[in-house]
């Protein structure tokens, strides 16, 4: 076999993997792997995904040949992988456009609830909640349009994700964006892994925060933040 043809047979899976490797890169579940996808690579990773998906049907013993509610589920369940919960993985960030702080803004902002949809690591379980974000800004604080705190929220969300994880890196996102005096993030989240299955428990939440600058120096900010949030 030719060179050429040695590479046609190989997974995209295994390319790309071997970009990250060869470049050091983490490639854990909630890391976004995009500058390592090279056009088409997506595309080839849903037919590879889909092949895949179907032995686990098949291992499952569900007939696909002859059940109709399940012979494309194979195919849908890669897109909804690829295309859409995962695809913050795959993707580059929404490109934000920072504005100077021209008013000088210096006051208390909370942003939220903003609705995020994501999916646990441990079990590919839905993770469903709220975020409220606060800032306070300084004079060289950067200004970001509020809808592009919802489109960094839900980049890093639709990515396998522990929750613990995802507010800290949605943390040190919109810290390095807009360079605030301090960043305050409380997400609420039901976990499906907990009511579907599990302790099947429907109710439990969980809760968990981020305190950054201000936040963490000043508890009068702090529960002045936590007071407007509406919970
Ligand atoms: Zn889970």
């Amino acid at each position: 076999m030719s060179p050429a043809e040695i590479d046609e047979g190989t997974p995209v899976s295994v390319k790309i993997r071997e970009r990250l490797k060869a470049a050091r890169k983490r490639f854990n579940a909630n890391d976004n792997i995009a500058d390592f996808i090279e056009p088409g690579d997506l595309e080839k990773m849903l037919d590879e995904v889909t092949l895949k998906m179907q032995g686990v049907l098949d291992s499952l013993v569900i007939d696909t040949d002859n059940d109709h509610n399940t012979s494309d589920t194979a195919r849908r369940v890669a897109k909804m992988y690829v295309n859409e919960v995962f695809n913050g993985r795959y993707v580059k960030g929404p490109s934000i456009t920072e504005f100077p702080n021209a008013e000088h803004l210096n006051e208390l902002m909370i942003v939220g609830p903003i609705t995020v949809r994501s999916a646990c690591s441990h079990h590919f379980c839905p993770v469903i909640g709220k975020i409220w974000i606060g800032v306070l800004p300084n004079e060289r604080t950067n200004v970001i349009g509020l809808s592009k705190y919802a489109r960094i929220a839900e980049w890093i969300m639709n990515r396998p994700q522990i929750q613990e994880e995802a507010v800290i890196q949605l943390a040190d996102l919109i810290q390095e964006k807009t360079q605030p005096d301090g960043l305050a993030i409380v997400m609420e989240a039901s976990h499906f892994c907990m009511a579907w299955r599990g302790v099947k428990d429907m109710d439990s939440k969980m809760i968990n925060s981020v305190m950054r600058g201000a936040f963490l120096k000043d508890p009068n900010l702090r529960r002045e933040f936590l007071s407007l949030i509406p919970r």
